[in-house]
């Protein structure tokens, strides 16, 4: 579950208005902050008080601090008044906080609105709301937000740039929209026609590259400009967009649609439902592990790194929020351990075929139980924010109270979901299963890159990936651990 920070701190007009008799200004922040953490379901994990009302960051101890944190990627977000409540006026301040943000994913949240620095459109807020005074600003993003999405439901295009296919036009005041460009059109409809028959982005890119079609602004097409094509419902004639305030619009454009609906639909479905193998530039596929092996921490496919300095290759989660958390594996040590574990259920299976039990063991369904449990948690964690309201906790017993919770609804999140994932799925019969495992044990270490992969596929629907120990040059211990889900 995700985990939040809030960031409290005096303005020099606050301390003025506290010398005026206007009340204690944190606590009258932390009251709202509070309680827009309890409105959006927010746990926040730690507060970040600021005593000294020092202008620039080094005079400001909380937040040098609350900037370590979150460059280590500790939070999914932080709360905040005001953005210009983590930096103002020091130029080289701003750049270091919308960095560190930026860098590390994290999410500013403040009454008004949420900023994801790693979205575009927010970054340039978040950016501009560091230099502007807060009155000017709010006014101004008001204006255009309300503007902007007025414009896109009445089916105007509005991204700076045309998606390939199309080239922006401007007919009449008010509208802007896009207008096919035939040739490209027919790139687009060729795209959708091969991810049909079943071909990949990367190899569906490699077929433009080679019959010299041009892509907009690159040399090359690459796997990533195919696939964001596949899945731009502009193509069918709508407008789509994405903003944290507003969530996704998606809305009739304009425009002339280049794919029919249901082709477009049946591409997602396919999408979805056969995520290809990534094969790399040479059509060879070097991660064998490709569409099998994710990271136990996040979720993500792991991905293959040749590592120069120790002339191996590495299997690792290459995401920021594993840093630290997901450590990487020589690809020879991850092989061991799968051999490892394809070994142990090899005989396990031997032995269940001479015992001569063949049914496997009816499950109970533990899912109501844990859905229970989960109500409980998340009531009680409301009613952590209503004692701290009434003053009946104090800031100390309300962040540890409320990380507690927070671990154990984590918890239960992640054992709903592995419960989940796990229930529909149709298993081999045992005897199959073994077969196919002896065969994969015989063939693999032999075998290209590409027929590894194909064996994996035969006996193993998804492997998880963990390892969270740096491996010691004279210490050959390791704690990697592959949990394997067998077909
Ligand atoms: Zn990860």
């Amino acid at each position: 579950m995700a985990q939040y920070a809030m960031y409290l701190r005096k303005s020099r007009a606050d301390v003025e208005a506290e010398a005026r008799g206007e009340g204690e200004t944190l606590a009258k922040h932390e009251k709202a902050l509070t309680e827009l953490a309890k409105r959006q379901g927010l746990s926040v994990v730690k507060q970040y008080r600021e005593i000294v009302s020092g202008e620039n960051i080094a005079a400001r101890p909380q937040m040098q601090a609350l900037l370590a944190d979150v460059n280590e990627g500790k939070y999914d977000g932080v709360l905040v008044m005001e953005i210009e409540r983590l930096a103002r006026g020091d130029t080289i301040d701003q750049g270091v906080v919308a960095q560190a943000f930026k860098a590390s994913h994290t999410k500013v949240i403040t009454p008004i609105k949420t900023y994801d620095p790693n979205n575009e459109y927010d970054e340039e807020y978040f950016e501009f709301s560091l230099f502007m005074s807060r009155r000017e600003y709010k006014t101004i993003r008001r204006r255009m937000n309300a503007g902007r999405i007025a414009t896109i439901k009445d089916g105007n295009y509005i991204t700076p740039t045309p998606p390939y296919g199309y080239k922006k036009i401007h007919p009449e005041p008010k509208v802007y929209t896009l207008e096919i460009v035939p040739e490209q059109a027919e790139v687009v409809k060729l795209i959708f026609n091969r991810r049909l028959q079943g071909i990949g982005s990367r190899a569906i890119a490699a077929e433009l590259n080679q019959m010299g079609v041009a892509p907009m602004k690159s040399q090359l097409w690459e796997r990533v400009s195919i696939k964001k094509i596949l899945e731009n419902p502009v193509y069918m004639g709508k407008i789509h967009w994405h903003s944290k305030r507003d969530g996704d619009i998606i809305c009739n454009g304009r425009h002339e649609a280049i794919i029919p609906e249901d082709i477009f639909n049946r591409v997602q479905k396919l999408i979805k439902e056969h995520p290809l193998a990534h094969v790399n530039n040479n059509s060879e596929l070097l991660n064998y592990y490709s569409g099998i092996m994710f990271c136990k921490n996040c979720g993500h496919q792991l991905i293959r790194r040749y590592v120069k300095n120790s002339g191996k290759a590495h299997m690792l989660c290459r995401y920021n929020s594993c840093r630290g958390i997901s450590v990487s594996s020589t690809m020879d040590s991850v092989d061991e351990a799968l051999k490892e574990s394809l070994t142990i259920k090899i005989s396990k299976l031997e032995h269940i075929q001479k015992r001569g039990k063949t049914k496997a063991p009816i499950i109970p369904d533990k899912r109501p139980i844990i859905e229970a449990e989960l109500t409980k948690l998340k009531n009680q964690k409301a009613k952590i924010y209503d004692l701290l309201e009434q003053g009946i906790y104090s800031t100390e017993d309300f962040l540890e109270r409320s990380a507690a919770v927070a671990d154990k609804i984590k918890n239960c999140e992640a054992e709903l979901t592995a419960l989940t994932s796990a229930a529909p799925a149709q298993k081999l019969p045992d005897a199959e299963l073994l077969v196919r495992l002896k065969k994969v044990m015989a063939e693999f270490d032999d075998a290209t890159p590409e027929t590894k992969n194909k064996l994996l596929k035969s006996v193993i629907r998804r492997i998880d990936y963990s390892k969270t120990k740096r491996q010691c040059r004279n210490d050959m211990t390791t704690d990697l651990q592959l949990n394997i889900d067998f077909l």
